[in-house]
């Protein structure tokens, strides 16, 4: 069996198990679009909640914001959206393909020939990538407005409003998640790219001496976060930006790239802004946006800004795929002998605890009903009681269970349960009185193999 990790395979069991569908499927799909399914959601918001928690709450400096998708138009003329927000794009004039530019081969390029079929590619173009629509009752282009590509502004334009109403002082942070879209042509490779899709970003506003001090700050802080959320850390990798790379307003940028089956890929930027954002909206706003620093004789500057901007949706795309493993389990040389198991740390697992009583009858059920009733109080639980007991938990292992509770005869003689653990397939013996505290140890003390 091939054991490795495709995109096929991911996109395969993202469909068949709940995580992620295609949009508008029945009328062919929505390119650049997708639909998360009761798993995926799961998957989502478990992501979302654990970036959340690391930013704010452990973090006594961050606070939180969630600004609106519609801006005033005049935001994205100041941050630079309007002019610089474009991808290089080319067509091909016999196969009618469009291709980023920076994207095709350097010697193809400057032949001008299309890398699928070998026709004459056009002109480079700017292509901006933003989403415009239209608000208010009339349609004749006055009521321009866009969908944000990014949830950075939201932040900087209530940078003053979040001062004020929290007092808070420099050096602080606004964490905020939210949606995002992005007019990108290439869409290929499931979820990672799409025109739709969740940012998790936190700006940190800082002192201008103290920017180079709170950027290493900042790139050991979001490197140790995916190590605390359970992902192999030698697929993980650095990429610092060269001089022809870095964005209008960076002064010094780095990504994390996570090996993903087509390769090594941009997960979550680390960038220092500079005072960039702040002077221009300052600029376009024409309101005064220096902070006011009272403890130091009031000396007044336009705070440097270091950004932490990371793919909610990629961040899931590299947990399906960090987790994924085809398993041999057994020797016996029928289909039963492997497994496909998602390693999911068991925070982020969609379903922490599956129970399953061994028969239907006796009371079995009940009692596994009743047992389940226990504990979603405190876990996010699931029952299953269709099919041979080995079967569900194959079924369980595909979603990343971390423990499943089996009730048997035993169960009702001695109010024990079978515990078994997903990554060893062990499997113990507990008194249901317990459970709970066990499980919660085994959480706290999860480490994959
Ligand atoms: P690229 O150059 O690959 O288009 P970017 O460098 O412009 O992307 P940023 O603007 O820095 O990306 O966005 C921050 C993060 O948001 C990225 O690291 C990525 O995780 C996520 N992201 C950006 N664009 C998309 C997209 N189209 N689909 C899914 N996630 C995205």
């Amino acid at each position: 069996m091939d054991t490795s990790v495709t995109m096929e395979k991911i996109v395969s069991l993202a469909k068949r198990r709940g995580f992620v569908f295609q949009s508008s499927e029945i009328y062919g799909g929505q390119a650049g679009a997708w639909d998360y399914g009761p798993m995926g959601v799961e998957l989502k918001n478990r992501i979302a909640r654990f970036w959340w928690k690391e930013m704010t709450q452990l973090h006594d400096d961050i606070v939180g914001l969630d600004a609106a998708i519609l801006m005033h138009p005049k935001v994205w003329e100041a941050s630079g959206h309007v002019e610089n927000f474009t991808d290089p794009l080319v067509d091909c004039k016999k196969c009618k393909q469009r291709f980023r530019a920076d994207q095709i081969d350097p010697a193809k390029l400057a032949k001008k020939e299309c890398p699928e079929c070998g026709g004459e590619l056009t002109d480079t173009r700017k292509f901006n990538l933003m989403f415009k629509t239209n608000i208010g009752p009339v349609d004749d282009g006055s009521g321009l407005i866009y969908l944000r590509p990014e949830t950075a502004q939201g932040i900087y334009v209530n940078y003053k409003n979040i001062i004020q109403s929290n007092r808070m002082k420099i050096p602080f942070g606004i964490a905020q998640v939210g949606k995002a879209f992005r007019n990108e042509i290439v869409t290929k490779n499931f979820i990672f790219r799409t025109c739709e899709f969740e940012q998790m970003e936190m700006q940190f506003f800082v002192h201008p001496g103290e920017d180079v001090k709170w950027f290493d700050y900042w790139r050991e802080q979001r490197w140790a976060y995916y190590q605390k959320l359970g992902i192999r850390m030698n697929k993980l990798r650095w990429h610092q930006h060269g001089p022809d790379e870095l964005a209008h307003y960076a002064k010094d940028a780095y990504d994390i790239e996570y090996e993903f089956p087509m390769g090594f890929k941009e997960l979550e930027g680390v960038h220092n802004r500079t005072n960039f954002d702040l002077t221009r909206h300052q600029q376009f706003s024409g309101r005064d946006l220096q902070y006011i620093d009272q403890e130091n004789g009031n000396e007044r500057y336009i705070p440097f800004i270091i950004e932490t901007s990371a793919g909610l949706t990629r961040q899931l795309l590299m947990a399906l795929c960090d987790a994924y493993e085809d398993q041999k389990v057994a020797d016996k040389g029928t289909d039963d002998d492997w497994r496909t198991v998602l390693h999911f740390h068991p925070t982020l697992a969609p379903i922490t605890v599956a129970v399953l009583p061994l028969m239907k009858k006796d009371g079995l059920a009940e009692l596994a009903q009743d047992i389940r009733g226990e504990l979603k109080e405190e876990f996010a639980t699931d029952y299953d009681q269709g099919g041979a007991i080995g079967r569900r938990y194959r079924r369980q292992d595909e979603v990343g269970t971390p423990f499943c509770i089996t009730v048997d005869y035993q169960t009702k003689e001695d109010n024990s349960v079978t515990l078994r653990f997903r990554d060893s397939m062990e499997q113990i013996r507990v008194p249901r009185t317990e459970l709970e505290s066990t499980i919660k140890k085994a959480i706290k003390n999860y480490k994959r193999a």
